[in-house]
């Protein structure tokens, strides 16, 4: 579902991504866990066109997404394609970013109606499911301000799921959660990865990570360190700087 290979990025004299090559397959979840600063979100930004590869090449569904390197040049695709790819990619933030003007519900259809043109009463029948999916059946007309941040997260997911992507991200979607309410978010990702979701996960979550993930990846410093199933990488790594990294946030 997703293949990464050799995908470098910079800013300026900064190289944040050197050579960053990885596969997910359908219906797996990948937990990327690494120290603040070692690229993860540039990474994830990369795969849903936020930002332009400088190198190396990013395929979403056996697609190339956005830019590639062919013969040394960065080629960039036509913005109907671009367009069209983002789509399939849905992207949850640690912030949760929901329109503080709209409800839940109207968040959740507000894409589904513009870009994809469903009619209305179809998306609405959908959010409602997804709504209560998330286990928010009972605040569709409740907007962002009245509902807590777990679940203001919750909708921020289900309006990721409404587009019905191919290929979920998570940028560490619990970081701005006050402890409480971070259970039922994970609740909810693990219930996707059970459904066959395949994902993404940006988090320092290690128990999370543990039960959900099929394959952990330590970044630092822009490279992946060490990666393999959550059983050699979290309870066996080989590397110090993930025995480092890990002794710092269990
Ligand atoms: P992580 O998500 O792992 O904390 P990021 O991908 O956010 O790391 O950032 C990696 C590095 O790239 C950091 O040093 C950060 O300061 C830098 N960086 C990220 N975005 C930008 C940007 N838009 N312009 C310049 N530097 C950036
Ligand atoms: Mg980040």
């Amino acid at each position: 579902m997703l293949s990464a290979v050799k995908v470098r990025k910079h800013y300026g004299a900064v190289q944040v991504l050197k050579g960053i090559s990885l596969t997910v397959d359908a219906g797996q979840v990948m937990c990327l866990l690494g120290p603040s600063g070692s690229g993860k979100s540039t990474f994830l930004r990369c795969i849903n066109h936020l930002e332009r590869v400088d190198g190396g090449r990013i395929s979403v569904a056996g697609e190339l997404v956005g830019y590639a390197e062919r013969r040394n040049r960065i080629y960039e695709m036509n913005p109907r394609e671009v367009a069209r790819q983002r789509r399939d990619i849905g992207m949850v933030f640690q912030r949760f970013n929901l329109f503080p003007h709209m409800t839940a519900l109207e968040n959740i259809t507000a894409a589904p109606t513009g870009v994809r043109r469903l009619p209305k009463q179809t998306a609405n029948a959908r959010g409602l499911e997804l709504l209560d999916r998330v286990g928010l059946a009972d605040h569709a007309a409740s907007y962002p301000a009245q509902l807590s941040g777990g679940q203001q997260q919750r909708v921020a997911i289900a309006r990721a799921l409404a587009m019905d992507p191919k290929l979920l991200l998570f940028d560490e979607p619990t970081s701005a959660l006050d402890p409480e309410l971070v259970g039922d978010v994970l609740d909810v990702m693990r219930q996707l990865a059970a459904d066959g979701m395949t994902m993404i996960v940006v988090t320092h979550e290690i128990g999370f990570a543990r039960g959900a993930a099929d394959e952990v990846v330590f970044m630092d410093g822009g490279v992946v360190v060490e990666s393999g199933p959550p059983s050699s990488v979290l309870d066996n790594p080989q590397n110090e700087r993930t025995k480092a990294f890990l002794d710092s946030v269990m």
